[in-house]
């Protein structure tokens, strides 16, 4: 065998012998440069599959190809560009109105060529209340176990539409896929994408409001004039027929002009069991990557970031004191720590080991799930309210507080989708939870004594038994 042939055997082999996932992301279209002595040098797509391969998949990469070869060779990866395709310029071309055209022709400034000008069509600026800001990579740690999504999600927002398309995260409440998705769309819009982020049950009303007030084609022009979409918690649209079916349209749109999709979901797509098979094979023709739950060093790592951002003395030790007792995810080990935060703050209190033990016994709890009615009677005691007040029609200043609480803790803790939520409190928009849980989120943060109510309040929804 020729080193060419030695490569493309060990290639195949390693494509049975890795986990789907690692084959895809890193060594997928690798080819052999050169040879160099007893070097291999292998061209990879980009510098996160180059350090991926160089640094964790090196020995298992040479093992292979040692095999083969019949002796030990080295490997060294190196970086191979392969051409960026862009049909979609033809196309919005053909689309564009001539004068709009001539007028971008005509602007004489010394700008980028015209093919890109006409990739960037005039388009309305997008909000950016509807991410977090906070949501961000650098705030993102992937610790050992999450490594491949962090890297793979990066290299999605540098080359949306490049190889990773669309982009399938999955994995259990709490464990970060709304950040990866949102700091994928912050980065793409720093570079002046457009990035459109949605959880589903929001496209979903989207659409049936469009439907009735026959506006569908602007929720199509919407849609489909993005550079990336990203659609979280996807799971809410399985078993929606005609939700699905727009959708359906909507990735074809978007994939046929190198647009990049970004899914989240709690469980893989073969899980989804209502998913139409035609979606559920576009979703397993990306990359579906799952996402781990912190290790015990990650956690710590994470208590000591949240503490250095809200300036509160927590010493590394006790860092890993709190990360080693909780084991839950990370959405709880936040709420641990803001329950941490809101004592100190209240109380002046020091971090004890016997504090952070009161605290913990909350959550060291056998596992129930939460549900709608516990946090309506949760919310409504605490406030001397009934829980037909919170879901009636008054809207007085204390009522309303307490309901737009119940509604963050709905959507919190339990599994309710938003319009599930809106009709258990009395036929409510998705819309008006949604601006519910902000304006709890912005209360949170700029009041300690509101944070200490809803401390408390979680507290009490995750003790009951
Ligand atoms: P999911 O969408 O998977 O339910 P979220 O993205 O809402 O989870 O994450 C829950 C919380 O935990 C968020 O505040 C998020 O910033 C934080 N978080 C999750 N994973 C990490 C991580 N690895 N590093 C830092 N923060 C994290
Ligand atoms: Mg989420």
């Amino acid at each position: 065998m020729n080193a060419q042939e030695l490569w493309n055997t060990a290639y195949h082999q390693l494509e049975l012998q890795l986990d789907r996932a690692s084959f895809e992301t890193w060594l997928r279209g690798a080819n052999l440069l050169a040879v160099d002595g007893d070097v291999f040098v292998i061209g990879v797509r980009n510098e996160y599959a180059r350090d991926m391969l160089q640094h964790r998949l090196y020995r298992n990469v040479r093992r292979v190809l040692s095999d083969v070869a019949g002796k030990a060779v080295e490997l060294r990866f190196e970086l191979h560009k392969v051409p960026v395709r862009q049909p979609a310029a033809v196309e919005e071309l053909v689309q564009m109105p001539l004068f709009q055209l001539m007028a971008q022709q005509d602007a004489s400034q010394p700008s980028a060529p015209l093919h890109q000008q006409i990739l960037r069509p005039e388009r309305a600026p997008l909000p950016d209340h509807d991410l977090n800001s906070k949501y961000t990579f650098d705030r993102f740690l992937p610790g050992n176990e999450n490594q491949m999504v962090y890297a793979a999600a990066q290299a999605v927002a540098d080359l949306p539409g490049g190889s990773y398309n669309p982009f399938f995260v999955h994995g259990g409440v709490g464990l970060g896929k709304t950040h990866i998705l949102q700091a994928i769309a912050h980065r793409c819009r720093a570079r002046n994408l457009r990035a459109i982020y949605v959880p589903s049950e929001v496209f979903i009303n989207d659409l049936v409001d469009a439907i009735r007030q026959k506006t569908t084609a602007m929720f199509r022009d919407k849609y489909r004039s993005c550079d990336v979409l990203l659609v979280d918690d996807i799971q809410f649209i399985a078993g929606k027929e005609s939700s699905q079916e727009e959708f359906f349209h909507t990735f074809n749109a978007l994939y046929t002009f190198n647009k990049q999709v970004v899914l989240a979901s709690d469980r893989p797509p073969r899980d989804l069991q209502t998913l139409e098979a035609r979606l559920r094979s576009r979703f397993e023709g990306g990359l579906v990557i799952d996402i781990q739950p912190p290790e015990l060093e990650t956690r710590a790592a994470i208590l000591c970031q949240w503490a250095k951002e809200n300036n509160i003395a927590l010493p590394a030790s006790t860092c890993e004191m709190i990360a080693a007792k909780a084991r839950a995810n990370v959405r709880e080990l936040e709420g641990i720590f803001n329950q941490i935060v809101a004592t100190i703050r209240l109380s002046g209190a020091k971090v004890t080991p016997m504090l952070t033990d009161d605290i913990l016994d909350g959550y060291r709890r056998p596992r129930h799930r939460v549900t709608l009615k516990h946090v309506l009677e949760t919310v409504a005691n605490h406030h001397g309210l009934s829980t037909d007040d919170l879901i009636g029609p008054k809207r007085n200043g204390p009522i309303n507080q307490a309901r737009q609480i119940a509604m963050y803790l709905a959507r919190e803790y339990t599994t309710a989708s938003l319009p599930q939520i809106g009709d258990a409190f009395g036929g409510r928009r998705h819309s008006t939870v949604l601006h519910s849980c902000s304006k709890v989120e912005e209360e949170i943060r700029t009041s300690d004594a509101y944070a200490g109510i809803v401390n408390y309040l979680r507290d009490r929804l995750l003790k009951l038994k």
